[in-house]
Parts: structure tokens; C-alpha cells; sequence
């Protein structure tokens, strides 16, 4: 792999190393052959085509079925420092001719678009000028009328690589039968292209079926699972419209905050029920299967099917919408044998005695994954053709049944302590917490960060404790009230226990294998109450700037940041997911408030270790930074160089910086106007730290990062001539 991909997967993407496979389809792809992408959902598709884009010369063009993924995924990138872009029906007929103008001249280098705009005759002719380097298609499977997406308006695809025989395709899809493969295939004449298919196992979720209770405590099970995962993204599937507007009714008198999601609302509405959703505004959304496909949500921690679904196919779908962002995940199916007669009665209506039958034998699949007294995953995984190696997956509720017994004297004792110093008046989630150290307002409100217990058990997960404190009531030394909101309290025998120092043995979980990374932020034992702190920041900065919460930066990032507490620039430049710009736009604020906050709690920053060392071949002839720095030799202004090299200005002046670090002479003088070179000398030189963010804010809107960027390469050029010489 060329080193300057490497160096664009860190300084664009922000990420340190591949995922599975994406390095073989980023080489085949660079070397401008097809390909076809089988990966699961969160498994990193959208990079497969996105790194390529940044490297081929001219553009690359995306479709994309949905209007409403186009613009978050434009965002997300542009929240990277690359130029992006969509067209659809959304925008006036000058907002596309400007962005024509723009890809015509390489100042967007990835173009979305939705199938329907290649018939449009104002689209046609300007493909026909512009120099495509690379067709992406996302969603592949909507080609095929076999699939269960079915577009017709993804046939006209079929003319688009007609127009561009030459041009690689790479196309990707997260669900594809065999015949739906190589109908994609077919239709994109694609003949000769390169299948890649990665594992379809999901390791970061967890499956389990609740299928033993009566249907009238399904409800109360549910609460439960919500308490579980409060304030975190949760989608719960109903079988229909009715029940999701009643189940919602139910939350809501429950105080939980839920949002119905189904085709039976107003459009509008749904629009902006799944708006509020992707905002963190409404943690619960309530929807029938109409919800899922506009979903690009990263961090939905919490999948339910309150009623059992009708295929192992659209299961292993909406649950694929769980944990994108690859951290721990869980999915729950409520099961009562209800459920297939309800099915049944809808089958029964089916005209088409084919269709009835295939309908039949699905559900079939259904029941008995519902049913099942074996490893869900393994059931899962060879219903589509996968074979799972491990005997013991670690995380459905068949294999993580397995206990196993530990010393639990100390950790009980911090329980019960905290029980007792909160004045028993708390429930479980509460006493959690304040041990984890939450900044929660709860918490902070109730002065309860000024008791000794406060922190005290930032080692154990604040599931760990909840199972704990759920084992010591069992055995006596801990005490539930009753009521909507029971809270907890230490009867003598806890009391007893805390006095002789007594011992005690637990039962716990095995230990889960490890997820799919090498470097698993899964994890990590991170700072609960710094992760809320930054959570509540990422949501302000998404807020002021229009963009989703995860857009800034996505939980894999802020968990990262609450493990290592990275208080410099350059350790925060090595969280995954911090890439040249958000460093600049991000870097201070979030960089200020993990420095407080380790102040305050007395934390050391750990060193995060370097994933993979990358030879820096910044001189090598032929690479790219050699091409920039032949074109600035040349006398050309940044701008110039930029369009010339199908780069953003951004990226340039990137390069010269890294060009100048390793001894090149850059001299970037004679590109700065004095006056405002002046004023930025002053603002760079008065700023005590080394954040250009602080110095952009002093000097106000009229000045941009890279004229910051460029004033300080001007500086540092010379650091002992004078820079007056200006
Ligand atoms: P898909 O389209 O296959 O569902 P995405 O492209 O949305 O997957 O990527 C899934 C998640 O994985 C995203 O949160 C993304 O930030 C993350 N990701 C992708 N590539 C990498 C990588 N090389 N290293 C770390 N995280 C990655
Ligand atoms: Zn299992």
C-alpha cells in the first residue's frame, strides 16, 4: 500500500489501521479494477470507496438510494476536511449548477447522487464533461428484484457504466443472497470484477430472546432493558402501527422520552421523529420495519423486536443496526408463541400459493431461532452460509449463561457503603453512578460527588454493579423497596457484614472473547462520568454547527478519550477518529475539558500506544507530496496547486507543512497579504497555546484555518532570521 494512503487513512479518517478487508479492496480498487463488497452493517464499507476518492485523480461518483443518508454522509466528510457533495430534488436548480461548476474544476471530489438523477439531461451532459475516476454504488442490492429493496430506478445504472465502461465500479451492499450477487453482477457487467466478502458476524452484539414470560410482563421486562440502557440510542420494533403508538403511550406515562416511527405518519413527522433521533434528542424511537434504512446512526446500543418478526432475514437486518461504531451492543427479542399465529393469520391472506409457501418456510426459520436452546449466533450466522469457529460465542444469552465464581468482599463493601452514605434514598442506577464517579446533573445536584464513595469503583462497568448489588440483595445484605422507583437500603445482615469485615463469593459472567479490533476500545475501562461530560459537549458543538452529534465525533472516540485523557495536541491527535481538521476545529475544546476534569479528580493521562508505525516517504519522487511540492517550486499559488492536484487547498498546505518538517525549504511568504499576515503574527505569537482554533476565534470570521496554517508555516520557516523580512 502506498504510504500516502496510509498517511490520508490517519490524517482524513483519523484512523490508525484497516479493518478487515479494506485494504485489499482499497489496492484493488487504486488499481482500477471492480469489485464487489459483501460486508456486514459497521463493517466499514463507506471507507472501501471514500480513500480511493482522495487518491485517483477527478471524481468519484456515489449513488445512493436515500437523500436522507446523502447528506449526513456529506457532512460526516466534511467534518474531515474533504471536499464532498450531493445533488438530489432537495436542491434548486443554482445550488446544483454550482456544484457542477465545483466538480468540474476539482474543488468536490466525492459526488452523491440518487439513481433518479441520471436521467436527468441537465446531469447527463455534465457527466459527460466531467472526468469520472471511480463509480461507488451504495446499497447494491436494490438493483435486483430478487433482493427485498428493489428499485426500479437503479436499472438506470446500467447506462451509467454503459457511459463509463472503462471506469472502476466498486459496489457495495450489506445484504445479498447468491442470486441477488450475481444479479448485481449481471447488471453492472461487472463480469470481471472481484467479489470480497468479509464475516457477516457481528461480534460486538449480544442476541438473546425473552421467550418464557407471559406476554403481560413483557412490558415490565422492557423497562428493565430501558433502565439498562437509559440516556443511550434505542430502537424497538412492533409488528404494527397500532401497537407502536400504544407502546409509545405506555413509555411516556412511564417518563421515558419515545418517538413512533410508521408509514402511517405524516411525512413530515417521520422526518422529524428520525431527526430528533439522530440528534440525541429523543433517546427511544417505537417503529414498524418502515424504519431502518435511512438509519446510519453509529451508536444505537439497544435493538428490540417487541414482537417477533416475520424472516431471520429482516431480523438479522434491523438488529445489524445495532453498535455500527463497533462498541458492545445488545439485541432482544420478546418471543410468545402468540406471535407465529399472529403471522399465520396474515400468511393466510396471501394470494400466491408460491409466495405462501416461501412466507411459511421463513417464518419456520423464525420460530425455531425463537426457540432455540443452542449458541443464537452460530443459528444465525449458518442460516446465511457461515460457519462460526468459536464453540462458545461469549455473547448471546445461551453462551454468556455461563458463570463463573469471584472474590466479591471489596466491591460489595464499596455498595454497601454508598448505599448507606446516600441516606438510602437512591435506587440502583443512581448508587452506580456516584461509585463510577458520574458528573450526571443527578448526581452533581444531590452533592453527591463530595462523598467519599464518589469514584470509588471506576474499575467495574455500571452493568457490573447492577449485578452485583442484584446478587447481594439475593443473599440478604441488600435491601429493594417497592414502588415505580424502588430504592435501595442496607438491613442488618449488610450492616453486620460491612462490621466483621466479613467475605464474600459471587457468581459472574464469564469474560466475553475479544471484539474485532486489534486495539478493542470495546474494552476499555473508561471514566464514565468524563465520557458523559464529553457527550454533553460533542452534543453543543453538533448543535451550534447543524450537524448530527456523531458527526463530530463518534463514541468510539469520546470512549477513547475517556480512557487515555489525552491533554495535548499531539496525544489527542492519536484518538481514533481525529483526523487533520476536527483536530484544528475539535481539539481545544474537547482537549480543555479533559484537562479540568483529570485536574479534579486527580487522573494521569495514559500514553495511547501507536497502532502501526508508517514509513514517511515525503520526499520519494512520485509521491504526492513530491507533486505538491513541484507545482509550489513552480510559483503557483495555493489555490492553483490545489485545483491542479484535485485536492482541497486544505490538503496542500497539509502537505507543505509535512514537506517542511522534514527539512524542504517552503517558503510561503509571498503568499500572505502583510496586513493580515501581521495581525495573524501577533494573534499566533500572543496565543499560550498551540491550538489555531484560539487563534481563528481572536481574530474573528474573515480568516480562515489555512491562511492561520499558512502564516505559521511562514514563521516557523525561519525561526531565528527575523520576521520582518516579511
Ligand atoms: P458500513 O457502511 O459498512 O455499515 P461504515 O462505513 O459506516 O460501515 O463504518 C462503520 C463504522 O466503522 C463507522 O463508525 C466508522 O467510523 C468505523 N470505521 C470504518 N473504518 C474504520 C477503520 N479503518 N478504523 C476504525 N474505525 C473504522
Ligand atoms: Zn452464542
Amino acid at each position: 500500500m502506498p504510504p500516502q494512503v496510509l498517511d490520508l487513512l490517519k490524517s482524513r479518517f483519523g484512523y490508525d489501521s484497516f479493518l478487515p478487508l479494506q485494504e485489499e479492496i482499497v489496492r484493488h480498487v487504486l488499481g482500477r479494477e471492480h469489485s464487489l463488497v459483501l460486508m456486514p452493517t459497521g463493517g466499514g464499507k463507506s471507507l472501501c470507496y471514500q480513500l480511493p476518492a482522495l487518491c485517483l485523480e477527478g471524481l468519484t461518483l456515489v449513488v445512493s438510494p436515500l437523500i436522507a443518508l446523502m447528506k449526513d454522509q456529506v457532512d460526516a466528510l466534511r467534518a474531515n476536511g474533504i471536499p464532498a457533495a450531493f445533488v438530489n430534488s432537495s436542491l434548486t436548480a443554482s445550488e446544483v449548477g454550482r456544484i457542477h461548476t465545483a466538480a468540474l474544476t476539482g474543488r468536490i471530489k466525492i459526488l452523491y447522487i440518487a439513481p433518479e438523477r441520471l436521467t436527468v439531461p441537465g446531469f447527463v451532459s455534465f457527466l459527460d464533461s466531467a472526468s469520472v475516476s471511480l463509480i461507488a454504488i451504495d446499497e447494491a442490492h436494490c438493483i435486483s428484484e430478487w433482493g427485498h429493496d428493489f428499485r426500479p430506478d437503479y436499472r438506470s445504472l446500467k447506462t451509467l457504466r454503459a457511459r463509463f465502461p472503462d471506469v472502476p465500479c466498486i459496489a457495495l451492499t450489506a445484504t445479498a443472497t447468491e442470486r441477488v450477487r450475481e444479479d448485481i453482477v449481471a447488471q453492472l457487467d461487472m463480469q470481471d470484477g472481484t467479489t470480497f466478502t468479509s464475516s457477516f458476524n457481528r461480534k460486538n452484539l449480544t442476541y438473546s430472546v425473552l421467550s418464557v414470560l407471559p406476554k403481560s410482563e413483557h412490558f415490565g421486562e422492557l423497562l428493565r432493558l430501558l433502565k439498562k440502557h437509559r440516556g443511550e440510542s434505542t430502537i424497538i420494533y412492533c409488528f404494527s402501527r397500532k401497537g407502536t403508538e400504544e407502546l409509545v403511550a405506555d413509555l411516556k406515562e412511564e417518563g421515558l422520552s419515545a418517538l413512533p416511527y410508521h408509514a402511517g405518519l405524516d411525512a413530515s413527522i417521520r422526518r422529524l421523529n428520525q431527526e430528533r433521533f439522530i440528534r440525541d434528542e429523543v433517546p427511544i424511537i417505537v417503529a414498524t420495519i418502515a424504519f431502518g434504512m435511512g438509519i446510519d446512526k453509529p451508536d444505537v446500543r439497544l435493538i428490540v423486536h417487541y414482537d417477533m418478526p416475520k424472516s431471520v432475514e429482516g431480523y438479522y437486518q434491523e438488529t445489524g443496526r445495532a453498535g455500527r461504531d463497533g462498541l458492545p451492543s445488545d439485541c432482544v427479542l420478546f418471543y410468545s408463541p402468540g406471535d407465529r399465529s399472529r403471522q399465520e393469520y396474515w400468511i393466510g391472506q396471501m394470494e400466491d400459493a408460491e409466495e405462501k409457501r416461501r412466507a411459511r418456510r421463513k417464518l419456520d426459520g423464525m420460530v425455531e431461532y425463537s426457540e432455540l436452546t443452542g449458541c443464537r449466533r452460530s443459528y444465525l450466522l449458518g442460516y446465511f452460509g457461515e460457519e462460526l469457529d468459536e464453540r462458545n460465542c461469549g455473547g448471546c444469552d445461551f453462551c454468556m449463561a455461563d458463570v463463573e465464581q469471584f472474590d466479591a468482599t471489596v466491591i460489595a463493601q464499596k455498595i454497601l457503603s454508598a448505599v448507606i452514605r446516600t441516606e438510602e434514598r437512591y435506587g440502583v442506577a443512581h448508587v452506580a453512578d456516584v461509585l463510577r464517579g458520574s458528573r450526571s446533573k443527578k448526581v452533581i445536584d444531590a452533592g453527591h460527588d463530595k462523598l467519599s464513595v464518589y469514584g470509588i469503583a471506576r474499575d467495574f462497568l455500571r452493568d457490573e454493579i447492577k449485578t452485583i448489588s442484584r446478587q447481594l440483595m439475593e443473599v440478604g445484605l441488600l435491601c429493594k423497596g417497592d414502588g415505580e422507583y424502588p430504592t435501595l437500603s442496607v438491613p442488618q445482615a449488610g450492616r453486620e457484614f460491612l462490621r466483621n469485615r466479613a467475605t464474600l463469593q459471587l457468581t459472574r459472567k464469564k469474560e466475553r472473547p475479544s471484539g474485532r479490533r486489534a486495539f478493542d476500545t470495546s474494552r476499555l475501562d473508561y471514566d464514565q462520568g468524563l465520557f458523559d461530560l464529553l457527550r454533553d459537549v460533542r452534543r453543543v458543538l453538533a448543535e451550534e454547527r447543524g450537524i448530527p452529534p456523531y458527526v463530530v465525533f463518534g463514541d468510539v472516540s469520546l470512549v477513547q478519550m475517556a480512557y487515555f485523557l489525552p491533554q495535548s495536541k499531539e496525544s489527542f491527535s492519536r484518538i481514533t477518529g481525529v483526523g487533520a481538521t476536527k483536530l484544528e476545529e475539535y481539539g481545544q475544546i474537547f482537549v480543555k475539558h479533559i484537562r479540568e476534569y483529570a485536574e479534579e479528580n486527580g487522573l494521569e493521562e495514559r500514553e495511547k500506544p501507536l497502532e502501526r508505525r508508517r514509513s514517511r516517504s515525503v520526499r520519494r519522487p512520485g509521491s504526492t507530496y513530491a507533486k505538491t511540492l513541484e507545482l509550489f517550486r513552480q510559483g503557483l499559488p495555493i489555490d492553483e496547486i490545489a485545483t491542479r492536484r484535485e485536492r482541497s487547498p486544505g490538503t496542500i498546505i497539509g502537505h507543505l507543512e509535512r514537506l517542511a518538517a522534514h527539512g524542504e525549504e517552503i517558503d510561503v511568504r509571498n503568499l500572505l497579504e502583510p496586513e493580515r499576515f501581521d495581525l495573524i503574527r501577533k494573534e499566533l505569537e500572543r496565543s499560550e497555546t498551540p491550538w489555531l482554533s484560539a487563534v481563528r476565534d481572536a481574530l474573528g470570521d474573515g480568516y480562515s484555518f489555512d491562511e492561520i496554517r499558512l502564516a505559521r508555516l511562514a514563521l516557523q520557516r525561519s525561526p531565528n532570521s527575523p520576521r520582518e523580512s516579511l
